[in-house]
């Protein structure tokens, strides 16, 4: 029964992972990721989702969603080259340019689609790009598919960027050089210095691109990152995604006509895979009617995210240096991490372990994603359980 190459390779590594503790069994959600979820018939604060500002459940966008399926059906019918481009999908990019105060928008069906299609359609083997050492796999897979020179800086250290942009700009090897950086930091929560960026590209004459997949509905009253520092004009990629504070799926890049007119006509993933359903582009587009016309809604998660770091910090948990809702708590040791993590889970609170090789070594960590749609009732909740097993573990 098929190869015997594979059914080896399979189970040697399936059995390593599991033997090391490695291998991530996968929850399943008995109804929405909300702030409450229940497993395996059990309810647990939910601090583990990226749906900052509770859209996911959102009933406006339901009801959008509903009306669009009735209109346009459920599928696109087509990549958007050929006849998928409906009316639903124009007006979305219209309103995500809007939104993000750029000439243009192109929408994709992910954000992993994003970095998966513009980097290579403007990046080569002539070319190098720029790095931040701990940017997201998707930007890593991005890159490489450029087959451009990829150079690594440390992270969101802007004296080490500009010895790195300075070093290949007078090698002469390379025809155009990028820089390229998450706009918030997920696993930390931390923020990229654009300003000291802006800098060194201006210098050194880079293309700028920012993944503010964490920041789009967060940072900048909702608009992003590159809007909370005032640089919409200096930044030439701001790629967002749909999947998270959108509530959604999808992803975009955002910048000028010429650059999504060129994206439009070379980025595979929009050449060469399905649009996004008429459902998910009427609701990201109610997504951003609603920031527009409630910015509380943007508040509330900074709200919750001050509220649980105050919490947090004040039981004596290291909470690491977050500028955002996003916000760790650093316990160190692995096997205490994940221990952490599952004592939380029995007691009603569910926050995901990260461990070595996602963060650095020593560094494991349960990570917190307070939303807007959590009350100060779970948090205080969730507070006195991180409390009682941070004292039974003696990590407090
Ligand atoms: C989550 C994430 C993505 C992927 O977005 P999806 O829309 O879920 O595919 C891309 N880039 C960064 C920086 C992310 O954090």
């Amino acid at each position: 029964m098929g190869s015997k190459a594979l059914s080896s390779f399979l189970k040697q590594n399936l059995d390593d992972l599991k033997s090391k503790g490695l291998y991530n069994e996968i929850n399943i959600l008995e109804g929405a990721n909300g702030a409450i979820i229940k497993i395996d018939g059990k309810e647990l604060v939910n601090l583990s989702s990226n749906n900052y500002l509770g859209f996911a459940t959102n009933n406006a966008m339901i009801e959008k969603s509903i009306e669009a399926t009735k209109k346009y059906g459920v599928g696109a019918g087509a990549v958007r080259t050929i006849n998928g481009t409906l009316e639903i999908h124009r007006q979305l990019e219209k309103r995500i340019a809007e939104f993000k105060h750029t000439e243009s928008a192109i929408a994709f069906q992910s954000g992993f689609n994003c970095n998966a299609g513009a980097i290579q359609a403007v990046m080569n083997k002539k070319d190098a790009i720029l790095s931040d050492a701990l940017n997201h796999a998707s930007i890593i897979d991005g890159c490489k598919l450029s087959g451009a020179k990829i150079l690594r800086y440390k992270h969101n250290d802007m004296n080490d960027l500009r010895a790195r942009a300075k070093e290949a700009k007078e090698s002469g090897l390379y025809e155009k050089i990028m820089v390229i950086s998450d706009g918030v930091f997920s696993m930390d929560g931390d923020v990229v210095d654009l300003p000291g960026m802006v800098k060194v590209a201006e210098e050194f004459d880079l293309i700028t691109y920012i993944d503010d997949a964490h920041g789009s509905g967060v940072m900048g009253n909702g608009a992003g990152t590159v809007k909370h520092f005032g640089l919409s004009d200096k930044v030439d990629f701001q790629i967002g995604t749909l999947s998270k504070a959108i509530g959604v799926v999808g992803g975009y890049v955002a910048g000028s006509k010429d650059l999504i007119d060129w994206l439009k006509v070379r980025a595979r993933p929009f050449l060469f895979s399905t649009s996004l359903t008429p459902a998910a582009s009427a609701a990201c587009i109610e997504a951003f009617d609603i920031m527009t016309k409630s910015p509380e809604i943007v508040e509330k998660v900074w709200e919750n995210g001050r509220y649980l770091k105050k919490g947090l910090k004040g039981l004596g948990f290291d909470i690491g240096h977050s500028e955002t809702p996003i916000t760790p708590c650093i316990i160190g040791d692995e096997n205490l991490t994940q221990k952490f993590s599952k004592r939380l889970y029995e007691e009603g609170v569910y926050a995901k372990s990260i461990v070595f090789p996602t963060v650095p070594l020593g560094t494991g960590r349960v990570r917190n994603m307070p939303t807007a749609a959590h009350t100060k009732e779970m948090l205080d909740k969730a507070l006195s359980i991180y409390e009682k097993i941070g004292k039974e573990l003696g990590i407090i």
